[in-house]
C-alpha cells in the first residue's frame, strides 16, 4: 500500500475522503471500494465516490457513498466506480488541478485504487497538498512497493483454466499452441501460468532474448523424441504470437496456433484471496487518514 503525504495537513480528523479506482479494472476492485466506504463510515467520515478514475476527478464526477451504495458487490468483477485512464493528468497541471478540485469538493484525502501509473499520479496529486492513500488494484502484479496486487490470484487462475482447455483441443490435434496472456511489461501471469500449466515455452517480457530460432529448436529437438503436445505462454509484451505460430510451422512442420486470451483476464468474479486482500487493504487503507493525520506527515 502507498502512503503519499501531503504537504500540509490540519491537525483535526479528516472528515470527508473520496474514493476512485483507475488503470485497468481488476478482480477485487469492488471489494476495496467496499472495504473502505464501510471503514470510513463507520469512523463517521463522508465518502465522496469518484467515477471513472482520474478523469472523473478532473470533471467532478462524484457520488457520495454510504454502506448502502456498495451493498452486493464483494463478489463483482469489474468496478461499479468505472475506470479510465486520463492523458491530462500526465501534464503537469493535471495533478495540481486534482488536488484544486479536492479542495473546492471538502475532500481532504483520497484513495487510490491502481496500478504503477495510477501509484503516479496518487504521488504527483500528493505533491500538491492533499494525502493520498493507494491500494494495487491490478492484475499484472506489478506495483514496486507492495507483494501483492489486488486481481492478480483471479487473472491468473482464469488464465490457467483457459490455458487446460487449449491445451484439451491441443493435445487431441498434436498442434503446437502459442497462448498469449496479458502482462504487457510484467510477466507474471506468463510465467505462474506456464509453471501451472506445465508449459514447454514461457516467454516474459523481462527475460526473453527474441531468441526465435532457439525456441524452433527446442520444439523441433522434442519432436523429433515423440513429443505431439507443445505449449508456448506468451506474455502479451513478447512479440506478435500470430507471427510466431506460423514461422514455428513453416519451421517445424507442426501445426501451430495462437490463441490469444484477452479481456477474459480481467473480468470475472473475484477468487477468495482477492475478496480477502481487497478487504483488509481497504480497511487498512482508511486507518491513517482518520485515526491520526499526524502521521501522514
Ligand atoms: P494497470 O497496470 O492495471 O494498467 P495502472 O494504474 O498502471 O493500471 P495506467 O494507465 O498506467 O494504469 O495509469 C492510470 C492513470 O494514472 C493514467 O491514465 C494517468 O491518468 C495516471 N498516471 C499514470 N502515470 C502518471 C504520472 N506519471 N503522473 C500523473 N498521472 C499518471
Amino acid at each position: 500500500m502507498g502512503i503519499f503525504k501531503g504537504k500540509k495537513t490540519e491537525e483535526t480528523k479528516v472528515k470527508t475522503i473520496g474514493v476512485l479506482t483507475s488503470g485497468g479494472d481488476a478482480p477485487g476492485m469492488n471489494a476495496a471500494v467496499r472495504a473502505v466506504v464501510r471503514t470510513a463510515v463507520h469512523a463517521g467520515c463522508k465518502v465522496i465516490g469518484i467515477r471513472r478514475g482520474y478523469s472523473g476527478l478532473l470533471e467532478e464526477d462524484f457520488t457520495e457513498m454510504t454502506t448502502r451504495s456498495v451493498a452486493d458487490i464483494i463478489q463483482r468483477g469489474g468496478t461499479i466506480l468505472y475506470t479510465a485512464r486520463c492523458a491530462e493528468m500526465m501534464r503537469p497541471e493535471g495533478p495540481e488541478k486534482a488536488a484544486y478540485i479536492c479542495r473546492k469538493n471538502g475532500i481532504e484525502a483520497l484513495v487510490v485504487i491502481g496500478g504503477d501509473g495510477s501509484y503516479r499520479g496518487a504521488y504527483e496529486i500528493s505533491k500538491h497538498g492533499i494525502n493520498v492513500v493507494a491500494i494495487p488494484g491490478t492484475i499484472d502484479l506489478d506495483v514496486a512497493s507492495s507483494d501483492y496486487t489486488i486481481g492478480f490470484d483471479t487473472a491468473l487462475n482464469t488464465a490457467m483454466e483457459a490455458i487446460d482447455r487449449v491445451r484439451d483441443t491441443s493435445a487431441s490435434h498434436e498442434r503446437c499452441s502459442i497462448i498469449e496472456v496479458m502482462g504487457r511489461k510484467a510477466g507474471h501471469i506468463a510465467l505462474w501460468c506456464g509453471i501451472a500449466n506445465g508449459a514447454e515455452e514461457i516467454l516474459v517480457p523481462e527475460r526473453y532474448d527474441y531468441e526465435e530460432q532457439a525456441i524452433i529448436d527446442r520444439i523441433a529437438e522434442r519432436k523429433k523424441l515423440g513429443k505431439k503436445l507443445h505449449i508456448i505462454i506468451n506474455a502479451e509484451g513478447v512479440g506478435d504470437s500470430n507471427g510466431m505460430a506460423k514461422r514455428i510451422e513453416a519451421a517445424t512442420g507442426l501445426e501451430t496456433r495462437a490463441t490469444i486470451i484477452g479481456y477474459i483476464q480481467r473480468g470475472g468474479s473475484p477468487t477468495c484471496r482477492d475478496r480477502v486482500f481487497a478487504s483488509a487493504m481497504g480497511a487498512r487503507a482508511v486507518e491513517p487518514i482518520w485515526t491520526s493525520p499526524r502521521r501522514l506527515r
